[in-house]
């Protein structure tokens, strides 16, 4: 049921306290006025014209929350004045996600990468990609003992934890042990992805407990502190803005949910009593005991403010527990940091370093205390609840949102900030220069190259520094109840925080953590300020201008480096929004007035235009000889302008040049943009066939066999396809797990990355349109755990193909994309039959060796294991994927 946890009282209580926009929902519950009632019953006698529609103001920000059930969500929206958006067509082919003022989209469930790296850089979504690993309770618990095993002391927060079935025979080993040792303990199980108390059951015997599937048992945490004699745990609210770089906030209030049955030590006889042993408000709210609590301090839900006064009172040191706290969610958060990472970058590739994050996530933590003050974390939800059952529940969610969606700093500039970086990207990528043998380089020339490099790099740090400081700013002034734990202010406490971060990048990517190592120190531990930087760009411009560089590099025009000059720059966003105005004013301009004397006659602008053309009246013909021309002849034929038409153009009358120079900035803005446009697409089209061809000319390498026999491995497996069908199922979607899965598509994914750099002449492929394309199918055949390049070997299924992810897109994709698409799923395709069959070989070469040399098998890895275990390996001499990182073309076609 959509609504089915406000009730219409409580929202009609709530939606009436000040500040809250009354809902529609409670407008259209609202039984009419007697004065409406007249109005009604006239209509009937005599018909009226119809009554006009009473058009709500438009605020230009739009949020959609179709995929919501939350009331408060709406209502904070509303009070923030966002305009809400209609709920999605189920018969329009492209989501109202999409549209483009849509700037803030809500969701309660899963999004799928796709719709991620589809969004636009100005939209928000409630998600991150790649949460998943800690907030399933079984890759928790995975991922947690993973990095426990290099750092026990600072991850002690999670209860011991054994995921079934592959932790039974653990697990049984531990109960024994144990019972030797006359030590008895309670244990808990619960299903692997539930919620909300459901299929929980406490055991005191661990050898009672069945092996079932997708299940996890934890040690039980006996000794909880208690609130009037109840047990109690906490939900804790913590936003992540962004993960690239890290942003963590915590909400300074949260519930404290408590049981309703009094807490007693666990035994055999209430064991079953859950109304005692579990504090979920789903669970307890059907006990008779359950109380509603008027206020924050009574009832069976209370809030984290009135727990510590409470434990103040009761002398209990409060600054001790939420710096333990707040520690505990900063090293959760850093432990799913490198799937954050990855799969966001995945999910957006070519977005600058700092650039806004596209993602935010608010998470619900459950946390447990003990009588020693210890937190234990127990779960993190990703959509946790935002039902406002209850007073408590509304004033603390509707706060917690609203403090959320100003943190966001959604403006309605951001979109067009986007479209005038999108458009300086794709001049710039249009107008690089090809990079000279260094060979055929002078001195000069070199030394040149070597301070412009420089230069850039400098250019760009500084925007990042000026970016972090203006978003600390922002932040500072804006986190109301939020407050930042990470990165910490406490310096101490961050270089812990980062060197633990780069340990567990260590830890977690093996053989590519070097290079994430250092951006991490970089990113994170950056001690430049602006001074120092805007220093050293200074030093550059004086070591150019010392003559270092000699009188020939200062002359004569410059290489095509840069912009051009006499290319237009892109207008200020001032000019963007005059021009708005005046479409909009010709839109709502009777009939027959014509636009432009609109225009023309409107105060003349007193603003200068940094970079702006001058009017000129060639404009036409330029553009149309720009229009047939070669882009280098183009440009050049702007640039080579005689000086003695510009100083003619310069000495036209003031008032006229005014008169003119929007209109032909719009023109020539036009113009530059289709030319722009042809020529980017024509490239990219002749790139894009080259780039198929020598896709097409890949082959997956078998360690130490041929091609050919490569070929006959692949044909042999698809000849016995039913035999080795449930072989590999098994293998790529159970065997393997996420990592080892991205590893095996990372054989593919690197050298396309290098077929792309080789044709497309760059380094930094991200940018690339047609890359992007690529993530998306990459992402897509990773999904499900693998489901995804799993149904590309079903010959029947359609429906789960990759090719939907383009059918359900906005995107168009040319035929040579498609199919350079089609030819990397193939080679996903092959890569994983290679490595499956160097897995099964290695096994049956390992089983003859240990025959031969009489070895015990026990305690050994399988080989299977070590064929995964080789893709993950840190310091093999050659793991798998290195073995496999040439994918080479033909001999007979080789490299054009
Ligand atoms: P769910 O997602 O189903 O709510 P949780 O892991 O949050 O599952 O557990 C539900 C409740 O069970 C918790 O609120 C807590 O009261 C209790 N609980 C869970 N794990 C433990 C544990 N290890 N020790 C003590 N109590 C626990």
């Amino acid at each position: 049921m959509w609504y089915s946890d406000v009730t219409l009282t409580s929202l009609t209580q709530y939606a009436r306290r000040p500040g809250a926009t009354q809902s529609s929902l409670l407008q259209s519950a609202r039984p009419a006025a007697p004065e409406e009632k007249r109005n009604v019953e006239s209509e009937e006698k005599k018909p009226l014209p119809a009554p006009k529609k009473k058009r709500k103001k438009k605020h230009g920000i739009t949020a959609n929350l179709s995929g919501t059930r939350y009331e408060v969500i709406r209502l904070v929206c509303e009070k923030c004045k966002f305009d809400i958006c209609k709920e999605d067509d189920p018969n329009s082919y492209v989501p109202s996600y999409f549209e483009d003022n849509t700037y803030l989209i809500w969701s309660d469930s899963f999004v799928s990468a796709d719709r991620i790296t589809e969004l636009k850089p100005f939209q928000r979504i409630n998600h991150f990609p790649g949460m998943v690993e800690v907030t399933r309770k079984d890759c928790l618990a995975r991922n947690m003992m993973k990095i426990q095993r290099h750092h026990a002391d600072e991850f002690n927060f999670v209860p011991k934890t054994w995921i079934l079935p592959a932790d039974f025979s653990l697990l049984q080993n531990y109960a024994k042990d144990l019972k030797a040792k006359k030590k008895y303990k309670t244990f808990i199980v619960k299903p692997a992805n539930g919620a909300q108390g459901h299929g929980i059951q406490l055991f005191r015997n661990a050898e009672k407990i069945p092996p079932t599937e997708h299940f996890i048992v934890q040690e039980y945490i006996d000794k909880p502190l208690l609130l009037e004699g109840y047990k109690f745990d906490l939900r804790i609210y913590v936003l992540v803005t962004s993960c690239d770089p890290l942003r963590i906030f915590i909400f300074n209030d949260g519930l404290v949910r408590m049981s309703t049955d009094k807490y007693v030590n666990p035994a055999d006889p209430n064991l079953s009593n859950l109304y005692m042993h579990l504090t979920n408000y789903s669970v307890n709210k059907h006990n008779e005991f359950y109380q509603k609590g008027d206020s924050v301090e009574t009832g069976s839900k209370r809030s984290i403010r009135f727990l510590n006064e409470y434990l103040r009172k009761n002398d209990f040191d409060t600054v001790l527990l939420w710096r333990r706290i707040y520690d505990m969610v900063v090293k959760t958060l850093l432990v799913a940091q490198p799937h954050l990472l990855h799969a966001y970058r995945m999910c957006r590739p070519g977005a600058p370093a700092g650039s806004d994050s596209v993602c935010f996530e608010v998470l619900g933590f459950d946390v447990l205390i003990d009588r020693k003050l210890n937190p234990w974390l127990l779960e993190i939800n990703r959509s946790p609840s935002f039902g406002t059952d209850e007073k408590i529940d509304f004033d603390i969610k509707s706060a917690l949102i609203e403090d959320t969606v100003r943190l966001l700093n959604i403006k309605l500039s951001d979109k067009r900030r986007n479209y005038f970086a999108q458009k300086a990207e794709a001049q710039k990528r249009l107008f690089r220069t090809t990079k000279r043998n260094e060979a055929d380089m002078t001195e000069i020339e070199k030394k040149k190259q070597s301070i412009e490099k420089r230069k850039e790099e400098l250019r760009e740090q500084l925007a990042r520094v000026r970016k972090a400081t203006a978003r600390e700013d922002f932040e500072n002034r804006n986190a109301g109840r939020f407050r930042r734990i990470f990165p910490s202010e406490d310096k101490l406490k961050q270089q812990k925080y980062v060197n633990i971060m780069s340990s567990i990048f260590g830890i977690v990517m093996s053989g590519r953590a070097p290079a994430m190592q250092k951006e991490i120190q970089k990113v994170y531990n950056n001690q430049f300020r602006e001074e120092d930087i805007l220093d050293l760009i200074a030093e550059c411009e004086a070591d150019e201008k010392d003559g270092k560089l000699g009188s020939k590099a200062a002359r004569g025009p410059k290489p095509l480096s840069s912009m051009p000059i006499s290319l237009p720059s892109p207008p200020t966003e001032d000019e963007f929004d005059e021009e708005e105005e005046e479409e909009d004013a010709e839109y709502t301009s009777p009939p027959g007035s014509p636009g432009l004397n609109r225009r023309e006659s409107r105060p003349p602008s007193t603003k200068s235009r940094p970079g702006s053309l001058r009017p000129d009246s060639r404009v036409s013909n330029d553009a149309s000889s720009l229009c047939n021309s070669r882009p280098n002849s183009g440009v050049s034929s702007m640039r080579s302008r005689p000086t003695s038409n510009m100083s003619a153009v310069n000495s036209r009358s003031k008032s006229l040049s005014r008169l003119h120079g929007k209109q032909s900035i719009m023109q020539r803005s036009l113009i530059d943009d289709n030319f722009l446009i042809t020529v980017v697409k024509e490239r990219e089209d002749e790139l894009t066939k080259k780039t198929l061809q020598a896709l097409n000319d890949m082959r997956i390498k078998f360690p130490g066999k041929t091609d050919q026999e490569a070929e006959l491995i692949l044909d042999t497996l698809h000849e016995n396809w039913k035999f080795h069908k449930p072989r590999i199922a098994s293998y790529w979607l159970v065997k393997l797990d996420s990592i080892k899965r991205r590893k095996v598509i990372d054989i593919v994914r690197s050298n396309v990355r290098a077929v792309l750099q080789r044709i497309w002449r760059i380094s930094d492929v991200d940018n690339l349109r047609l890359y992007r394309i690529f993530t998306r199918v990459f992402n897509r055949l990773l999904w499900s755990h693998g489901q995804g390049l799993w149904n590309c070997f079903s010959t029947t299924s359609q429906n789960g193909s990759w090719e939907t992810i383009f059918s359900k897109s906005s995107e168009n994709i040319c035929e040579n994309e498609f199919n350079c698409c089609r030819r990397i799923v193939q080679l996903c395709r092959d890569c994983l039959l290679i490595v499956y069959q160097f897995a099964a070989e290695a096994k049956s070469s390992s089983q003859q060796n240990s025959e031969t040399t009489e070895l015990s098998s026990a305690g050994t890895l399988s080989s299977r294991d070590k064929a995964s275990s080789a893709l993950m390996a840190p310091h093999n001499t050659q793991t798998l994927s290195q073995r496999y990182s040439k994918l080479y073309p033909r001999a007979d076609t080789t490299a054009t």
